[in-house]
């Protein structure tokens, strides 16, 4: 085998000449210098920071091929054709290419024709390819994405685990893990787990001041959201902008699309249950068309570069800070103006506990992801400034930004010991005296004092709490019970969500604890005009 031979002898040659930019960005330089010269590297750099070119640079400038982990096959794809327009030679081994063509890759790594080889990691852990690798010379180990080697993360891969080995079997080549979120415990785990204990650590700021984030209660969503699309999604001149609105369900896309679509909006469903011919011509029309609003689950987005994303949209909570952060991040990459918008609400947080309550895996698996989404939860009931809260959560210690709901019309707060009490005191007499359990729905009922059917046949009415909240209305309520969840006194519970107090909640009954909530604006629905899809 011949190894490739290295394209360039400078990096701003190769910056300049490959990629036509005139400067490195941030410590693009300095982790290309520490890769270049033989050293490991770990990377935490927000997305759109410019990650690719801290592994692609160092392979053009070092002789052999630059080996890159990803875990995405579709962004592979996207990233080869990229660098080979740009005259790199590039390739990719994975799981959706024909014999033939797996083989002509294999040929040109040992031929030393290729600058970069991506591999997914599924791949890279077979005999077959360690092989492959060894036959032929490697000048570099990227590992993208290096977040799903962290089993505390949101996002772990088992496959992520064994690339362990590269540093026992290829003591001599330099590694680069890379992520784009990453709280203090991934990054330690990254560290241990790939072996970088010799690296040395590039930690950029995760703020995107241009980013502007706002977290709103569920009212009545599609409205909402046709609310905030008709407001920001229009430019100074009134064109419209592209923007991307996330949902859990592939369902919900299409009522989501099809809504904001009669609507008027330029809005497509994307998740992965459509055909692929549909997905990438939607892909095409969001990258080409103006003014493309995408409706879609997580799969959209990853990877692709398409900087002028002025908004992006939650109309479900997301599991975790970091996936909502990594969705947002697809925001705004040009540095514009762009605006991260979410709408959640009591429902959301009953569902996700269930999915929780169901998924499979160890308590352990369960802990952490009720973990993620208890931070998720204190993220959207803060009083204090968004981006502190997200930022500080990251391990970055900041000041109110000035550009988010909380800083712009900072929340007014208002004392719910009372109200809590109430609350709590019904579910402890009725689970104690009664052995019930009931939602927040039936709950509310019975603190407002409705006489629904369920009320009566419970013999409800009886209780000592019956209709002593009638002072708040139903949406009040709604709030409190969500507040009261974020905060970890209260517990959601299976299917119907039913309602538990926590052993925190102990000091709030006994009158040891105050509650501050904050208070909700009850704003009728602007855009009355809204037509059904
Ligand atoms: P990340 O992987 O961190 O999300 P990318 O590597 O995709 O970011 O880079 C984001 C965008 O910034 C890309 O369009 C890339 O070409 C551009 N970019 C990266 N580095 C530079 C630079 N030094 N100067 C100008 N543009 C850059
Ligand atoms: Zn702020």
């Amino acid at each position: 085998a011949t190894a490739a031979p290295a394209r360039f002898a400078s990096a701003h040659e190769a910056l300049h000449t490959v990629f036509g930019y005139d400067a490195f960005r941030g410590e693009q330089a300095e982790i290309i210098e520490q890769v270049a010269s033989g050293g490991d590297a770990v990377v935490l750099m927000p997305t759109g920071g410019g990650k690719s070119l801290c592994y692609q640079i160092p392979a053009l400038l070092r002789e052999g091929t630059g080996v890159v982990v990803s875990p995405l096959i579709a962004l592979m794809h996207d990233q080869v054709d990229a660098l080979v327009r740009n005259g790199v030679r590039a390739a990719y081994l994975n799981s959706s290419q024909l014999a033939g063509e797996r083989a002509a890759v294999e040929r040109a790594f040992l031929d030393g024709e290729l600058d970069l080889l991506y591999i997914a990691p599924e791949r890279l852990n077979t005999e077959g390819a360690k092989h492959l690798l060894a036959r032929g010379t490697v000048s570099l180990f990227a590992i993208d994405e290096a977040h799903c080697v962290a089993q505390w993360g949101h996002d772990f891969r088992p496959d992520y685990l064994a690339l362990a080995e590269l540093a026992e079997r290829w003591p001599e080549v330099p590694r680069i893990a890379l992520t784009a979120t990453a709280t203090e415990a991934t990054h330690r785990e990254i560290t241990e787990r790939l072996s970088l204990g010799g690296a040395k650590h590039f930690v950029s700021s995760f703020d995107r001041p241009n980013i502007q984030y706002r977290i709103a209660p569920k009212l009545e969503v599609r409205r909402q959201l046709l609310d905030f699309v008709r407001s920001e999604g229009v430019d100074a001149e009134g064109r419209p902008v592209p923007g991307i609105v996330y949902a859990l369900s592939r369902a919900t896309t299409e009522k989501i699309a099809a809504f904001l679509a009669a609507n008027g909006v330029n809005a497509l469903p994307y998740h992965a249950g459509l055909d692929p011919e549909l997905r990438r011509s939607t892909q095409d029309r969001f990258l080409r068309e103006d003014g493309v609003v995408v409706v879609a689950t997580i799969a959209f987005g990853m990877g692709i570069d398409k900087p002028d994303v002025r908004f992006v949209a939650h109309v479900d909570l997301p599991k975790s800070v970091e996936g909502y952060y990594q969705e947002t991040g697809r925001a705004g990459r040009d540095g514009a103006p762009a605006t991260a918008w979410l709408a959640y609400g009591l429902q959301d947080v009953v569902q996700q506990r269930r999915m929780i309550d169901d998924s499979p895996g160890d308590l352990a698996h369960r802990r952490r992801l009720s973990a993620h989404l208890d931070a998720m939860l204190a993220l959207c009931e803060t009083v204090q400034c968004r981006r502190q809260n997200l930022l500080a959560y990251f391990g970055e210690a900041s000041e109110p930004c000035g550009n988010c709901d909380t800083c712009l019309e900072p929340p007014a707060s208002w004392d719910g010991t009372v109200p809590a009490q109430k609350l709590m005191s019904t579910i402890v007499r009725l689970q104690r005296e009664r052995r019930q359990k009931f939602g927040a729905g039936h709950l509310i009922d019975i603190l407002r004092g409705k006489e629904t059917p369920r009320v009566r046949q419970y013999g409800h009415d009886s209780l000592s709490t019956w209709g002593l909240g009638a002072d708040l209305s139903d949406q009040q309520w709604r709030g409190v019970v969500r507040q009261l969840l974020a905060q970890g006194l209260l517990a959601t519970h299976g299917e119907y969500g039913t309602l538990t107090i926590t052993d925190a909640a102990g000091e709030v009954l006994s009158g040891r604890r105050s509650v501050m909530l904050r208070t909700e604006v009850e704003r009728a629905p602007r855009s009355r005009g809204a037509k059904a899809a």
